[in-house]
């Protein structure tokens, strides 16, 4: 899409992020940057899976009336946006369009992820550790919910559909992005029920993935100290990548 054109929705799409107090005032470039980078190479359809994606991430948290959240920083637009920008930037430089599908199929990860945890907290049953099986609190990396799950394959849902209309209207690549999300979903799960950092609460005694909990600073527990949340996101947007990009380009 033109750049003028590019530059002008990303801004937009950077005001509704500033509105909503969505990001921190360098996160808010740098989101602004990829926009533009995403929407100029990568063309109309791929802005608004990205504006989906975004608007996934705020109006969940509206609609299930979470306290306002932290905003993003910085290191959590490139874990959450760098794999797909990357994405876009590969297509640009070979024209093969089995990019644009590997970039809804990230993006579709990335909204099954967001789903999955904003209404999978909502179940009114306990989610269960995707590895052990075992009954564990809500919110936290790896346990898993029947709802948690149909949100997730919600997201990839209308990833895929978006895609359909809009880019290429091939049945296979509208499954291999709904599976894809789905799948990544579940390598999130997986490695946040596995190596992602966990603390515990020394006043609640409850696990948490928060440095702070009722307003002490909380001991480590277990997992990889440095893989945090972001990390995670980051590693299973790029397990899509790489497992489409096996499977496609190589
Ligand atoms: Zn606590």
């Amino acid at each position: 899409m033109n750049l003028g054109i590019s530059i002008i929705l990303s801004l937009l799409l950077g005001l509704l992020a500033y509105i909503k107090k969505a990001l921190t005032t360098p996160a808010l470039l740098l989101a602004i940057i990829f926009s533009i980078c995403i929407t100029h190479f990568g063309g109309i359809t791929t802005f608004i899976i990205l504006v989906v994606v975004f608007l996934g991430s705020v109006i969940t948290k509206l609609f299930t009336k979470k306290k306002s959240q932290e905003k993003r920083k910085t290191i959590q637009i490139i874990a959450n946006v760098g794999t797909s920008t990357l994405v876009i930037l590969l297509y640009k430089i070979t024209s093969n369009p089995t990019y644009l599908l590997i970039y809804a199929a990230v993006m579709a990860e990335s909204l099954a992820d967001t789903l999955a945890s904003d209404i999978g907290i909502l179940s009114k049953s306990e989610p269960i550790n995707i590895l052990t099986g075992k009954k564990g609190e809500k919110g936290i990396s790896g346990n898993i919910s029947i709802l948690g799950l149909l949100s997730s394959l919600l997201g990839s849902f209308v990833i895929g559909i978006i895609y359909y209309i809009g880019i290429n209207n091939s049945i296979i690549s509208f499954i291999i992005i709904v599976l894809s999300g789905f799948l990544g979903s579940i390598v999130d799960s997986i490695l946040g029920a596995s190596i992602q950092v966990k603390y515990k609460c020394p006043i609640c005694k409850k696990i948490t993935e928060k440095k702070i909990h009722c307003k002490e600073k909380t001991k480590y527990e277990r997992g990889i100290k440095w893989i945090d949340n972001n990390v995670v996101n980051l590693l299973s947007n790029l397990s899509v990548f790489l497992l489409l990009w096996l499977l496609l380009i190589r």
